[in-house]
């Protein structure tokens, strides 16, 4: 496995691999890597020639007062995850090698930004579009690898592969969970013991939506109950539990069967988010 910090050299050695034939996949991630990242990597080695997965934290996504400079730092830990996992390029460059000074472009997706995360992050999502396209101009991937639980990143990283012809595939994959059902995130390692077990709240809201959708409820109902789950749940404050169309974020039309549960709460100073694919009868 190479590790590569320029994006000059990361471009060429990717192009070598092209020139060989091979299918090129790219993993972008802000290192602090658990099993979900680790299950994206994989699916990519499963289904590429070419695996490479990027370690950036990315200033421009985080908002001031936001966890930018505590967020976990973990890069000895993650290449050994990387090899592990059957990564064969690592891309990790410097702040400066991704932003000049007199940049002056932001790539913008218009209206899946609006809402969400949007509304409570506001310019996070440009920050996120602007790094992940030249991450794909660097790499050059014909697939590129996301995971559900950033399910309205993924989304908007699709819109904007479309609207740009970016001319690659976006593959999502699973949601990764503690045994306990906790959504695997980077920032679980800022929960203390009891936050560790309030933060369960999310996922307990999610299940109980399927469970509702199983026997037959409306949009309208699941998302009451969540938010009552959500709402009364000891240190959890919630910022949104909805149900929506799984493609627009809006309010799903009547005749809707597949829809998307989405959560975000803050247990003490961390934000957390969770999401549930549901078939609604
Ligand atoms: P991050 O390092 O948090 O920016 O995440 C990098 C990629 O890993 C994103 O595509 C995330 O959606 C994905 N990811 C994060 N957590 C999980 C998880 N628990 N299961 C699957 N994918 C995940």
């Amino acid at each position: 496995m190479i590790v590569e910090s320029s994006p000059a050299r990361t471009r060429e050695l990717v192009r070598e691999h092209r020139r060989g034939g091979q299918h090129i996949a790219v993993v972008p991630t802000m290192g602090a890597l658990h099993a979900g990242h680790v299950s994206l990597i994989e699916a990519a080695r499963e289904e590429c020639d070419c695996v490479v997965a990027t370690i950036f934290v990315n200033p421009t996504q985080f908002a001031p007062g936001e966890d930018f400079e505590k967020y976990p730092r973990t890069l000895e830990d993650d290449l050994a995850r990387c090899e592990a996992a059957g990564a064969d390029l690592v891309f990790t460059p410097q702040t400066s090698a991704m932003y000049a000074d007199d940049a002056q472009t932001t790539v913008v997706v218009s209206e899946l930004t609006k809402v969400l995360e949007g509304a409570h992050r506001p310019s996070h999502f440009d920050g996120v579009t602007t790094v992940v396209a030249k991450l794909f101009h660097i790499t050059e991937p014909d697939r590129a690898y996301f995971g559900q639980k950033d399910f309205q990143q993924q989304l908007i990283i699709r819109q904007m592969v479309g609207d740009l012809d970016f001319g690659l595939q976006i593959v999502t994959c699973p949601i990764i969970r503690e045994p306990d059902g906790l959504a695997m995130s980077s920032r679980n390692r800022y929960l203390s013991a009891s936050q560790r077990r309030q933060s369960l709240a999310l996922h307990q809201a999610l299940t109980r939506a399927d469970e509702l959708a199983r026997e037959g409820a409306s949009a309208g109902d699941i998302q009451q109950e969540m938010r009552q789950i959500l709402g009364t749940a000891p240190g959890v404050k919630p910022d949104y539990a909805v149900v929506v169309d799984a493609t627009t974020l809006l309010e799903p039309a009547g005749d809707q069967k597949t829809v998307v549960a989405l959560v975000a709460a803050r247990v003490g100073d961390t934000r957390l988010i969770d999401n549930q694919i549901l078939q609604l009868r």
